[in-house]
């Protein structure tokens, strides 16, 4: 299942906000398992995790942390259903594209979508 528009803005909320209180942050990587949870994390320049990997909370509702998730030894990898970069603010101010592909490129390999707002 792909990340929805509705959920893309509440990504793009947190997306904007890293970028202001991370300075290396310059976009924000979120990832959709199998469960139907989204974790996401801010992204450097050079493809790196910015802050720690976050779940976004589902209906206002952050104890509901679901079983599959709260297992330490799952690994993720094999659970992810879709693959979201996400630039804060308007397009003029995104990198260049040639670098946005560089960096999803790190942190997604091939497989990957942009939102274009
Ligand atoms: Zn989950």
């Amino acid at each position: 299942m792909e990340i929805g528009t509705e959920e893309y803005r509440r990504l793009e909320v947190h997306a904007r906000r890293i970028a202001v209180q991370q300075s290396e942050a310059i976009g924000l990587a979120a990832i959709r398992l199998d469960c139907g949870c989204i974790h996401y994390c801010g992204v450097s320049f050079t493809g790196d995790p910015v802050g720690p990997l976050t779940r976004l909370s589902v209906d206002n509702a952050p104890a509901a942390i679901c079983l599959k998730c709260r297992r330490p030894d799952d690994r993720l990898s094999h659970r992810i259903e879709d693959r979201l970069m996400i630039w804060p603010g308007r397009p003029e101010e995104w990198p260049e594209p040639e670098l946005r592909k560089l960096i999803a490129h790190k942190v997604f390999g091939d497989n990957y979508r942009e939102t274009a707002g």
